[in-house]
């Protein structure tokens, strides 16, 4: 029998109305961010021999012993066991881990993986909140929400800085890039089905993401392993199973199956979407894009903006400007919000050449993106350092400086077919 835990053995509240708060430097007790020392969360599933359900540790000093203000280093490790766990759960627990920190009262989470960053507010210390209650946190709301995988679930709380350090190489980097390269070796082609995600109906009411191991959902939260994990967790849950039935038009990824899902699954709002067009028939956008690409008629080409650029775009519109036009659930053509790992799938806008269409990019966007695109697009066109054919803000915010970098570089959308 598996008990369901509701109560939570915190000093402090725990609920969903604490999940934006935001903690200011002043008021913080104590800060763990990634981005400065070694910090990382981690969910591993175990045999059951291995695991002594509820327990919780804490390796290194407590919040006592930390300077009032100051940055620290922490890694909680969830390990699991249970029956019908599987190593592909792993990544969706830990995506809850920002949601399930959030709301505990005066405690803030951003990032994922070794990227986080946690501010716990004087208030909340004072109250009693110290690092085995992170654990008791993480521990009530995995074996209640994973009831069904989760038998069995202890945690390691990890405050000790040359442990944090030793761990997250030896330990949760490799765990990444592991899952990361099964990721990579998937194909739209090697796969039977693809999988539909909802999540974001709540404020996007008819928009439908389709998931493929080549193009993951907009968000870059999910990609197709996570949608696939979801489903079997939740079969009745916001990602559902779509089948490959049905080709109509391989060039543009065009599905009656997919059609149908899609039509189904949007409650009739939108009938016909292509996987890998940005003109004939887009993919919906809701509100989370990581980026946004955006036709650039005098290059041929397509510029595409991060959400953490602020500045102007050669198309003449800035991040804002552009998620205005493309969000809410409507097929905007020649416009489309997609994934940060999805401008290196050789799936990108595939029906209109590929990513050759790519013709600029903030700088910091080409770097996060600029070794795995360069691979593609030696793959593809036989280019070598794609990456730096592709004009900047550093080059030009307009389309006339942009053309003529373009032209010096000898990019290859300035010979592609016409788009429009
Ligand atoms: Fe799901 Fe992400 Fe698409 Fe939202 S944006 S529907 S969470 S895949
Ligand atoms: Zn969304």
């Amino acid at each position: 029998i598996k008990i369901k835990i509701t109560k939570i053995d915190i000093p402090v509240a725990f609920a969903s109305a604490f999940e934006g708060e935001i903690i200011r430097r002043g008021d913080m007790q104590v800060e763990f961010d990634g981005s400065r020392v070694d910090c990382f969360e981690l969910v591993q599933a175990k045999e059951a021999t291995e695991i002594e359900d509820h327990k919780i540790e804490v390796i290194g000093p407590d919040f006592d012993e930390f300077e009032v203000g100051s940055k620290q280093s922490i890694a909680y490790i969830v390990e699991v066991a249970g029956k019908n766990m599987q190593s592909d759960f792993e990544p969706v627990f830990e995506r809850k881990f920002h949601s399930y920190i959030n709301c505990i009262e005066g405690v803030m989470h951003t990032g994922q993986r070794d990227m986080i960053r946690v501010r716990v507010s004087k208030d909340t210390f004072n109250a009693g909140f110290r690092a085995k209650h992170i654990g008791e946190v993480l521990y009530a709301k995995i074996k209640s929400e994973f009831a069904a995988v989760v038998d069995k679930c202890q945690v390691k709380v990890i405050t000790d800085a040359a442990e944090c350090t030793k761990l997250r190489s030896e330990l949760a980097v490799p765990s990444y890039d592991k899952r990361d390269e099964r990721l990579s070796t998937l194909t739209d082609e090697g796969v039977d089905v693809y999988y539909s995600c909802i999540m974001c109906q709540a404020f996007s009411p008819s928009h439908v993401c389709v998931v493929t191991p080549e193009r993951l959902g907009l968000c870059g939260a999910v990609s197709w392993l996570d949608a696939k994990a979801t489903n079997e967790l939740d079969p009745q849950g916001p990602c559902q199973v779509i089948t490959k039935g049905g080709l109509i038009d391989e060039r543009t990824g065009s599905y009656q199956d997919v059609n149908d899902a899609v039509k189904k699954y949007s409650q009739g709002a939108l009938e016909t979407v292509t996987l890998y067009s940005i003109i004939e028939d887009p993919m919906t956008s809701c509100g989370c894009f990581e980026c946004i690409c955006g036709i650039e008629p005098l290059s041929n080409g397509v510029c595409i903006a991060n959400r953490e650029y602020a500045g102007m775009t050669p198309i003449g519109m800035t991040f804002p400007e552009l998620a205005s036009m493309t969000g809410g659930g409507v097929q905007t053509p020649g416009f489309m919000g997609h994934g940060k790992h999805f401008i290196a799938s050789k799936k990108f806008m595939k029906a209109e050449g590929g990513v050759g269409r790519i013709v600029w990019m903030p700088k910091d966007l080409k770097d996060q993106v600029a070794e795995k695109l360069n691979a593609t697009a030696k793959e593809l066109y036989n280019i070598d350092n794609f990456v730096d054919m592709i004009g900047d803000e550093t080059v030009a915010e307009d389309p006339e400086t942009l053309l003529a970098y373009l032209e010096e570089k000898g990019h290859p959308a300035l010979s592609m077919e016409p788009m429009m």
